[in-house]
């Protein structure tokens, strides 16, 4: 009996929506973005980098996001910076580039390293396969224009990834979950979507509505999340972000996102690029040993947005087997009834 085609897309899509932490911000932002895009987020975003990045090309790949009242990085954002960082690394050839707030940058470091991943400085070895640089975008506002414009002149990136990359309000405003302003310690990344044109394609994953590409439901966002349209400073517009991306990725853990467009893009280049249960674990040991925090629970545990270790590893697990069940594993014929 042959086994209907599965559609890895929004089997994929479904898993990584799950509130399994029951935070309640994910189903009302993942059915706006679903209405907007279809149910296939991180395909789109998988298709876009195949045909989009070149051989050679930069991706410059955005996260970081410090949790107040330390202003210490979460255990959120670097995973799946690294899981994007190697499947365009090892899928598309092309050079990855982490850029974090700077006193997240030796938290990346180590999660890219115990992730699998090289650390090298910017280009300095992009012939080499799993490879990855980490560096600051800075959180002061000239500087960070500064640096916006260095990176498009010298480096032109073909395409910019955020993976819970906190995200300015309608008026320029950065908050954290509670409606707090966190704007002074965050990298400004505004600097850089300001100056990015069409030709740059854009790639966002978030899972609480004040992410970087959530002005793709900038309205839901405002009206369904707490503190969406009415922050607790004195800006008084919300925590909704309003840069859009052209693609939004929703994601229960944003990490899990960039876990999605790993998967569907080994789907893409039949090229197995998602990394394995085991360095997921690692990554996020590695990364609370390098002082990362989980941000809703706090403390140094390898947990990440109140969810232990072992839930991570599962979500791991359960990618591979949705990827495995369709392409690698079809090959030694029809499965048995
Ligand atoms: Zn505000």
């Amino acid at each position: 009996m042959t086994q209907p085609e599965k559609d890895v897309a929004t089997i994929v899509d479904d898993l990584i929506t799950t509130d399994i932490g029951g935070r309640d911000t994910i189903y009302p932002i993942a059915a706006a973005a679903r209405e907007k895009q279809g149910t296939n987020p991180a395909m789109q975003a998988a298709e876009r980098l195949t045909t989009d990045v070149g051989r050679g090309d930069v991706v410059l790949v955005l996260t970081g996001f410090l949790i107040p009242p330390t202003m210490i990085q979460e255990t959120d954002g670097p995973l799946g910076a690294v899981s994007v960082a190697r499947a365009v690394d090892i899928g598309l050839d092309a050079n990855a580039i982490i850029a974090c707030e700077p006193n997240a940058v030796e938290i990346c470091k180590a999660t890219a390293t115990a992730g699998g991943l090289n650390v090298l400085d910017r280009m300095s070895n992009y012939e080499s396969k799993q490879t990855v640089s980490v560096e600051a975008f800075p959180a002061d506002q000239d500087e960070a224009r500064e640096y916006a414009e260095e990176v498009i002149s010298e480096l032109d990136p073909a395409v910019v990834i955020a993976i819970e990359k906190v995200g300015p309000n309608r008026v320029g405003v950065y908050h954290n979950m509670a409606g707090y302003n966190i704007t002074e310690h965050t990298a400004k990344v505004d600097e850089l979507y300001e100056l990015l044109d069409d030709s740059v394609t854009t790639i966002a994953v978030g899972d609480a509505g004040n992410e970087v590409g959530m002005g793709v439901v900038e309205e839901t966002v405002r009206r369904e999340i707490k503190y969406g349209s009415s922050c607790q400073c004195d800006c008084d517009e919300g925590i909704a972000a309003a840069v859009s991306a052209d693609v939004l990725v929703p994601a229960t853990v944003s990490n899990w996102g960039g876990h999605a467009i790993a998967t569907c893009l080994s789907e893409l280049v039949g090229t197995p690029l998602l990394h394995d249960a085991e360095l997921e674990r690692r990554m996020l040991i590695e990364a609370s040993m390098a002082g990362s925090i989980d941000g809703i629970v706090g403390g140094t545990n390898a947990w990440c947005d109140g969810l232990p270790t072992h839930v991570h590893v599962a979500i791991i697990e359960l990618l591979h087997e949705i990827s495995r069940s369709s392409v690698h594993d079809r090959g030694g014929g029809e499965l048995a009834r």
